[in-house]
């Protein structure tokens, strides 16, 4: 049966093989996209304008008046969020490498998807050079 339809249809299996190239093609163009992460750091980085608790002082009634900024890391572990306290000057720091994160994880999820495509094809042309 497979000699058959190869026979038949010769354009089939090349127009295969050049979609399952233009996938790979394109999965080597992405992950070339890694190399250019920097840093990175899971999570968000929050600026917070804090109240300091004296009933006397003007953050108590102003939310103008409000101490700050102070930042912070926010990222869930275990399911738990996690709160890491940052000095102004790691905040941008973090910041950045929060950024590149989100990055990572786009470009990843790209790859996860074409991969699987990839990987059906390449099963599929597999599975039709079964002899039975
Ligand atoms: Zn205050």
């Amino acid at each position: 049966m497979s000699r058959v339809s190869v026979s038949k249809s010769g354009i089939r299996p090349v127009a295969r093989n050049a979609s399952l190239d233009r996938h790979t093609q394109r999965f080597l163009e992405l992950r070339r996209g890694l190399e250019q992460i920097e840093y990175f750091c899971k999570g968000t980085v929050l600026k917070r304008m804090m109240k300091c608790g004296k009933v006397q002082c003007a953050c108590a009634s102003d939310a103008t008046k409000r101490h700050g900024p102070y930042f912070e890391l926010t990222y869930k572990a275990n399911g738990k969020t996690v709160n890491v306290k940052l000095s102004p000057e790691a905040a941008p720091l973090y910041g950045a490498a929060a950024q590149q994160y989100r990055k990572l994880k786009t470009l990843l999820n790209r790859l996860d998807k074409l991969s699987k495509t990839i990987l059906r094809q390449q099963a599929k042309l597999a599975e039709s050079k079964r002899q039975d």
